[in-house]
């Protein structure tokens, strides 16, 4: 492309001055060659360019998966994958295509099912934070490595277990299985029969405790997932786990299947209390009553105890749709909670007096005959 000379900035002002504006236009637009162009797509010279931004978008293959963490809303997502790298994340969008075992079809309202936090899980699987081998905290190792040495009352040496400030050991996927197996049959041996109830006694557990193990050592054996591993295994997957122990105790007491016992599953709300004790206690249910889809079907709707906003990501439309609907919305809160932008009525108390509001509200309730008996 040829240019024309370039125009100084002495002649720019005096051609501008004397010629006024048509002519410095007319001027500059020849001094720098910019004559007017119909079509820049056809005009440019070389559009490889534009493959550049096509190739971004280019992927070899895609595949379906669960985003599985402890949020419990389990998107079913899509992967796109390049060169065997997962290159973007989004929603699946199959949702209204899924049919139960009656045929019965769900809505493509669910559809686009996904957060932010899902779309970002590439940064995760190849983020240099993660741990993408096998260790053993090195002083249960050496436990282990040592024959699972006891004190007289069963406990074993304190040095073995300096958890939080151990360090860690690099174990190959065989040596952790080992290790484990090793371990869950020395519990199990150490703790049955006549023997592991009095080393039981002697560690100062409750008669009832020891009773309660009926002479099984497994029974002694607590299996509840941490947060990772309830996301790879779902939550049911350390349950059963603590279900098959019951192999494990048939082998060592030399008993048959009617008399085999498994492990004990701890759940949320009795074993780290996530989820509130109180509500199995008090209704017999746990907090998995309804869907929250179902929630436009309801005249009022009290939102209390929850950010639904916020931690409903992909649940949180079903909310703002109920109230489009004419679903009437009450959120209490007494943090900032984005779930109050949506309420036809907020209201904010003070930390630790809502079970004073719940009480003075079933009081009202029951005083005044407010229920359908
Ligand atoms: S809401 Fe987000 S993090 Fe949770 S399961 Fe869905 S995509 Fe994954």
């Amino acid at each position: 492309m040829m240019f024309q000379k370039p125009i100084s900035r002495r002649a720019f002002l005096r051609a501008a001055g004397a010629a006024g504006f048509g002519a410095f236009v007319a001027s500059s637009t020849r001094a720098w060659a910019l004559d007017a162009v119909d079509n820049p797509l056809a005009h440019y010279p070389d559009r490889d360019w534009e493959r550049t931004y096509r190739d971004l978008w280019k992927v070899d293959s895609t595949f379906t998966f669960l985003c599985a963490p402890n949020d419990t809303h389990n998107c079913i997502l899509k992967a796109h994958v390049r060169q065997g790298v997962i290159t973007r994340i989004g929603p699946s969008m199959g949702y209204g295509k899924a049919k139960d075992l009656h045929g019965m079809g769900a809505t493509h309202r669910w559809d686009p099912r996904v957060c932010q936090k899902g779309l970002a899980l590439t940064r995760r699987f190849y983020g240099d934070r993660r741990i993408r081998h096998c260790m053993l905290r090195s002083g249960f190792k050496k436990w282990v490595d040592a024959g699972f040495p006891r004190g007289a009352d069963g406990k074993p040496p304190v040095e073995y277990f300096d958890r939080g400030r151990d360090t860690w050991v690099r174990v190959t996927h065989e040596e952790a299985a080992e290790a484990v197996a090793a371990t869950l049959e020395n519990v199990a041996t150490t703790y049955s029969g006549e023997k592991g109830q009095a080393l039981l006694r002697a560690q100062g557990y409750d008669e009832e405790v020891v009773q309660a193990t009926r002479g099984a050592g497994t029974q002694v054996m607590k299996f509840r997932g941490g947060m990772p591993l309830l996301g790879m295994t779902r939550v049911f997957g350390l349950y059963r786990m603590a279900n098959s122990m019951a192999l494990l105790d048939a082998g060592i007491r030399g008993v048959g299947p009617d008399k085999a016992l498994g492990g004990r599953g701890f759940d949320n709300y009795s074993w780290h209390t996530d989820l509130p004790p109180g509500h199995p206690m008090v209704t017999g249910q746990q907090t998995v009553d309804f869907d929250l889809s179902a929630v436009e079907h309801a005249r009022t709707v009290v939102v209390w105890g929850m950010n639904w906003i916020t931690t409903k990501m992909p649940d949180a439309h079903w909310l703002t749709e109920a109230r489009l609907k004419g679903t009437h919305i009450v959120v209490i809160a007494c943090e900032y909670s984005s779930t109050t932008s949506k309420a036809d009525e907020a209201i904010v108390v003070r930390p630790g007096t809502t079970p004073a509001l719940a009480l003075g509200l079933c009081h009202v309730l029951m005083r005044d005959g407010l229920y359908d008996p």
